[in-house]
């Protein structure tokens, strides 16, 4: 150990701890009219906000809820959302954000896991939550939050609905200072095998990547996607990540926040017109949906700032929402990093170049921001050259990364395997530090002894006027390991098939773009591709319907 100087404080000088309430307080102070608003049913401005805060954490502490319980919430993205983001963990809680399109099962599983205590349900989720109440083995009582309060629904142990508590209850609560490293929030990662991952953050945690995000966003300045002047609605769920963490960031600045609820593409362009919204975020799917939207159409979006995270932002993407107006920006994360780790970003080299060189620069997962620490590394975890070439395991250091899976502690071990967080994601870094992801490990296409990126050729395949959406997946084979193969959604009055695609292909191939083996020898044309709970590509079922297509020969399989 170092030998520093280190000075004990003077006494009684205040240890400042980071904690969540600190983030509440600050909105108010630079805005106080501005306004919270839940669809078209409710707004109120940031001094309400914070009482409401107050009156949740007594309605809460009434109810029997302690320091270091876990409280779950089930909703849609709702001002309700919101409160329970703070309230919770400013009484020393930890919310778990429930997942609500996960399965039954799943949803159950992960409330055993994380041993929820208190649960507050949305009168959607009434019927699913009445059929697996038998199965709960640590849940107390239960809070009902609904639009329509005037329609009664039965949930067992039920406190009451939240609206009329909240109104019964104090506006005073004084928030007591407690341990910085005390646990916030948690919530579950659904990969590929086995049960759903709960990650944790600490209020230490949650206050450094709410300052973190706020200065990768709103202070670097080829980046400036959020101020205090911008309108914030998120179109990533509220369950997922704790909408990446925005709602901390939106509500410490004071801007105006729009929650829609259940997401409902029209709804969600209606309320963009109506509340004049500047800054969103979201995962591909969702804006492709958004766009397609009958509403959506012939609209100029002009002044709509949205950051794409959760998968690949494909230049097709980026170029279409560029011409309806949107500026897309990439950004990633995962669930285990809190999420925010880097965002596209144009330096002064880069600014000086072409437009074309410009728009790849904006779809990479671009620059760690400040604290991140990113490197690349082999399979034995040795470190790899940043070359813009080598490509490698991404692994990650900050200070707001989960720092294990809860309960799991070998899982735990492994995604911390050598000190460094292992993202599970191939991905080259060039000499300017910017991270390109190629692929999910599992996901990358080994054929022929060539390793292609499903990522790439979604992107050259997206390409095609005919395509609308696209998925890559490698299926076994029995000569090359493994083959490509494409599931396509085509556009209206369209045709394509697998000879087509290998015409449109070829021309990377030339130019060296793409590997000859890259080119799909089977396709299939759905009129779907299947999604995961938080719509991105669910490659793991598309593997199993491929699969089962190819044993029946189904007739939408095209070959060449
Ligand atoms: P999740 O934990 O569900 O949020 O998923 C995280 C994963 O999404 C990452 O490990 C990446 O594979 C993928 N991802 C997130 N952002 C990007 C990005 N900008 N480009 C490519 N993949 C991304």
């Amino acid at each position: 150990m170092l030998q520093t100087r280190v000075i004990p404080p003077a006494e009684g000088a205040y240890q400042y701890p980071l904690l969540i309430k600190r983030l509440l307080m600050s909105g108010a102070r630079y805005e106080k009219t501005r306004e919270i608003i839940y669809r078209d049913q409710l707004r109120y401005s940031y001094p309400t906000l914070i009482e409401r805060v107050a009156r949740l954490a007594n309605v809460l502490s009434a109810a029997g809820v302690k320091s270091g319980d876990t409280v779950a919430v089930m909703d849609w993205d709702s001002h309700r959302y919101l409160e329970c983001m703070f309230a919770i963990p400013m009484i020393g809680a930890v919310i778990h954000t429930i997942n609500v399109r996960l399965s039954p099962e799943q949803i159950l599983y992960t409330m055993n896991h994380a041993e929820d205590r208190f649960v507050l349900v949305n009168s959607e989720f009434v019927g699913l939550y009445q059929a697996i109440a038998p199965h709960l083995t640590t849940v107390e009582k239960t809070l009902l939050l609904t639009d329509a309060p005037e329609k009664t629904a039965e949930l067992p142990n039920l406190v009451g609905e939240y609206e009329q508590l909240l109104a019964a209850a104090s506006a005073q609560y004084d928030f007591a200072d407690f341990d910085e490293n005390s646990v916030a929030t948690t919530f579950y990662t659904t990969g590929t095998t086995g049960n759903p991952k709960g990650v944790y953050f600490t209020h230490r945690q949650l206050v450094l990547h709410t300052m973190g995000v706020s200065t990768i966003m709103g202070a670097i300045d080829s980046v400036r996607l959020l101020g205090t002047n911008d309108v914030y609605m998120p179109i990533t769920p509220m369950f997922h990540v704790h909408a990446w963490g925005l709602p901390y960031v939106a509500t410490m600045l004071g801007l105006k926040q729009v929650y829609p609820g259940r997401y409902d593409p029209e709804f969600l362009v209606e309320l963009w017109r109506k509340e004049k919204v500047t800054f969103s975020h979201c995962v591909p799917t969702i804006l492709q949906m958004l766009l397609n939207a009958k509403g959506a159409q012939g609209t100029d979006f002009g002044g709509w700032k949205i950051v794409i995270g959760g998968s690949a932002l494909n230049r097709t993407l980026y170029e279409t929402a560029k011409a309806r107006g949107i500026q897309l920006t990439a950004a990633y994360g995962m669930s285990e990093t809190g999420p925010l780790v880097s965002c596209a970003h144009l330096n002064d080299e880069l600014m000086a170049g072409s437009e074309d060189e410009r728009t790849t620069y904006r779809i990479k997962a671009g620059v760690p921001g400040p604290l991140v620490e990113a490197a690349i590394v082999d399979a034995d975890g040795n470190f790899l050259p940043a070359d813009g070439e080598t490509q490698g395991e991404l692994v990650l250091r900050a200070p707001w990364l989960t720092e294990g899976y809860f309960n799991e502690p070998q899982k735990g071990a492994e995604l911390w395997a050598g000190g460094w967080l292992h993202t599970g994601d191939v991905a080259t870094l060039d000499s300017m530090g910017v991270i390109d992801i190629r692929d999910r490990i599992k996901d990358v296409i080994k054929t022929g002894g060539e390793w292609i990126s499903s990522l790439d050729l979604e992107d050259l395949i997206s390409r095609h006027v005919a395509v609308r959406e696209v998925a890559v997946v490698g299926i076994a084979d029995p000569q090359w390991g493994e083959r490509p193969f494409a599931l396509l959604v085509i556009r209206e009055g369209h045709e394509i098939g697998a000879r087509e695609l290998k015409e449109h292909l070829k021309p990377f191939v030339e130019l060296g773009h793409l590997s000859k083996w890259a080119i799909p020898s089977q396709i299939a044309l759905v009129t779907e591709i299947p999604k995961t709970s938080v719509g991105k590509l669910d490659k793991k079922r598309i593997r199993l319907d491929i699969t089962e297509w190819q044993a029946t020969n189904s007739t939408f399989l095209s070959t060449l």
